[in-house]
């Protein structure tokens, strides 16, 4: 089991936000930004670069998700507004292989990161 599924299950506590049927989120154990969440999707695709096309509603679902979160944190709007990250293998800084989308908001985000 990974260590999201293991959340997932709720055999490790989490800060869990937001659950649907295809997924769940919860808040980052390590925020990079005032509001910092992950959105899991509860198939395990180690990496966005490994989905096949049978994924492809549970992709479509995970930014649907992330759309109705932000929503849920007051950040759905041009004037705050929100970031969405997938990070895949080393260069990107993964560090969990079980894709998730993280979604950053709270302050100006720098462009590019870094
Ligand atoms: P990645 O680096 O793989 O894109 O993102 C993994 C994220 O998971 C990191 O931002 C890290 O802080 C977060 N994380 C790692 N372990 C835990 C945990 O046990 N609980 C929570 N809530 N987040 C975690």
């Amino acid at each position: 089991m990974t260590l999201f599924e293991k959340i997932i299950a709720r055999e490790i506590p989490a800060d869990i936000i937001y659950e649907d049927d295809f997924c769940v989120s919860f808040r980052d154990i390590n925020p990079k930004a005032p509001v910092h969440v992950l959105i899991v999707p509860k198939k395990v695709i180690p990496r966005v670069g490994d989905a096949v096309a049978d994924d492809q509603a549970t992709l479509g679902a995970l930014l649907l998700a992330a759309g109705k979160i932000a929503t849920q944190l007051g950040v759905n709007s041009t004037d705050k507004g929100f970031r969405l990250a997938i990070n895949h293998g080393k260069d990107a800084g993964e560090t969990v292989p079980h894709m998730h989308v993280h979604l950053l908001a709270g302050r100006e985000l720098g462009w590019p990161p870094g």
